[in-house]
């Protein structure tokens, strides 16, 4: 069985990831950072020393780097079990303050990252029913909220996207689910000053998304609304 994770040193990619190699997957997974795409390598090599670990470079906001990586996934494997859309930035701010370019550069790593990666692996997810897709998506998918600025544009095309393939795919047994988390203790949230217990654990994220692909073929579920439990911050 062969998984891969975009964005996924860290954060909520890196539980996904630690959670499917525990279950015996192999595992791909891409991030920008040489030196942590080595360390997550060797971490999960030591572990599960059989199972295929592949750690690809790529700035999934680039169109030539999401290529290279789909073609190193196609070269590796025949078929894909299941594609996780993760990579994501947030920059702070308002529409109509930000930097010019903020959301072309929000757009680009969040959403088209995915949709490259999803129109290049399709031969490989259609080579097996029941494979699936998900797509992180985001609370942000479902309001707007202050400072969510052009963020909250790429979750709402996120969750469009994700929709889309739903019933694109629906025919050739590929299941696919938007994912939306609230926040979630990660790196993203470095410098914010709330307690631990605001936020969701990342490990269960993953664990809704391994139990979700768990599900027999007949079944998918196609919106996952997670919130920490004293609400949205
Ligand atoms: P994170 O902890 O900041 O980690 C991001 C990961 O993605 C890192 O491994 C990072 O490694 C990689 N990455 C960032 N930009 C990349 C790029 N352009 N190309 C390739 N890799 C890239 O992130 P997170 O908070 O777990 O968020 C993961 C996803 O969940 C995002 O789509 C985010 O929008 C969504 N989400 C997060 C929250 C939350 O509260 N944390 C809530 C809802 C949804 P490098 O920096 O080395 O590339």
């Amino acid at each position: 069985m062969n998984i891969l994770v975009t964005g996924a040193t860290k954060g909520i990619g890196r539980a996904i990831v630690e959670r499917f190699a525990a279950a015996g997957f192999n595992v791909a997974f891409s991030a920008r950072t040489a030196a942590d795409l080595e360390a997550l390598k060797r971490e999960l090599k030591d572990k599960y020393p059989k199972q295929q670990v592949l750690a690809i470079q790529a700035d999934m906001a680039k169109r030539s780097d999401v290529k290279a990586m789909t073609d190193t996934i196609c070269a590796t494997w025949t078929s894909l079990d299941v594609l996780v859309n993760n990579a994501g930035v947030f920059l702070p701010g308002n529409l109509t303050e930000e930097a010019e370019g903020n959301l072309e550069f929000t757009i680009n790593t969040n959403l088209y990252s995915a949709y490259h990666t999803t129109r290049a692996l399709l031969d490989l997810l259609k080579a097996q029913r029941g494979s699936y897709i998900f797509n992180i998506c985001s609370i942000a998918s479902l309001a707007a909220y202050p400072a969510g600025g052009s963020y909250t544009v790429s979750k709402f095309a996120m969750l469009g996207l994700s929709k889309t393939l739903r019933q694109e795919l629906m025919p050739f047994g590929i299941r696919v689910s938007s994912v939306m988390p609230g926040a979630t203790l990660t790196a993203s949230w470095a410098g914010v000053d709330l307690p631990e217990s605001r936020f969701i654990d990342a490990k269960d994220v993953a664990t809704l998304v391994f139990e979700t692909h768990q599900l027999s073929n007949r079944t998918v579920v196609e919106d996952i609304v997670i919130r920490p439990m004293e609400g949205d911050l």
